[in-house]
């Protein structure tokens, strides 16, 4: 397979603008540097990175992505309100901000914050794009292959990748 399509191993750059149905722009890579993953390692939304398998370097495409294959979808028991001392004193928690929580298993989940009450905060474990489709504009920027060391972590490192 020639050495710039994406495929399994590959670290592949590409900038994006992802929209609601509505046409908003929710997020975009635009004036920032290129978002960098491993492909075939689960970084990106499924329905995403399947949509890129076999794509070139300069390729642009529009993809939607569904729920199912995107963010998921909404559970209203996603949705619970904490006293606010359980969160540590001296945090400024502000409503978009974005924490991990302990989840069933011990592992961190993330969580977003959508209501300040003066003794409680409101939380959502549901992705703000949860229930919705997702609209992507695609520009490939770069394709690679992956080093021994980003096969083993699972993730790419380097501009736009993972720092450790
Ligand atoms: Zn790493």
């Amino acid at each position: 397979m020639a050495s710039d399509v994406v495929a399994a191993g590959k670290v592949v750059g590409f900038h994006y603008t992802l929209r609601n149905d509505s046409g908003a722009v929710v997020d975009s890579s635009q004036g920032g540097e290129a978002l960098s993953y491993l492909h075939g390692a689960g970084n990106i939304v499924p329905g995403l990175e399947n949509a890129l398998t076999g794509k070139k370097i300069g390729d642009q495409l529009k993809v939607k992505v569904s729920p199912s294959e995107g963010y998921g979808e909404r559970f209203e028991e996603g949705v619970q309100q904490i006293p606010r001392d359980q969160f540590p004193p001296g945090i400024d928690i502000q409503v978009g901000m974005q924490f991990g929580a302990e989840g069933p298993d011990g592992s961190p989940v993330p969580v977003w914050v959508i209501g300040i009450a003066p003794d409680t905060v409101t939380i959502d474990f549901n992705h703000p794009m949860a229930g919705q489709n997702l609209n992507f504009e695609v520009a490939i920027a770069s394709v690679r292959d992956a080093s021994p060391e980003e096969m083993q972590h699972g993730h790419p490192h380097g501009p736009g990748g993972h720092h450790h």
